[in-house]
């Protein structure tokens, strides 16, 4: 798989870290339960299909980036970086 960085161009995987799924959204004052933040640090559905990811550049820029792929293809839709991302958005 190969990743277009947005400011180092099209990479091989290997120079980017996975970092998780980039969808939750962390509970915040009387909503973050002891259940609620369960959910939120260990829960995870395996979503097949498009799905947004965190992945950080550590062999080049260091940019935190948001790549929208597949995962049943691995066929990525974007990629763009974190700073960019409208606050609340989910995939
Ligand atoms: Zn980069």
């Amino acid at each position: 798989m190969r990743i277009a960085c947005p400011y180092c161009g099209l990479r091989d995987v290997q120079e980017f870290a996975y970092a998780g799924d980039s969808c939750p959204q962390r509970p915040d004052g009387p909503d973050a339960t002891e259940g609620v933040m369960f959910e939120y640090v260990y829960l995870r559905d395996n979503s097949h299909g498009i799905h947004e990811e965190f992945w950080y550049h550590a062999a080049a820029c260091n940019a935190w980036l948001v790549v929208r792929r597949n995962t049943l293809t691995h066929a990525i839709d974007s990629v763009f970086p974190v700073k960019d991302r409208k606050a609340g958005t989910e995939s």
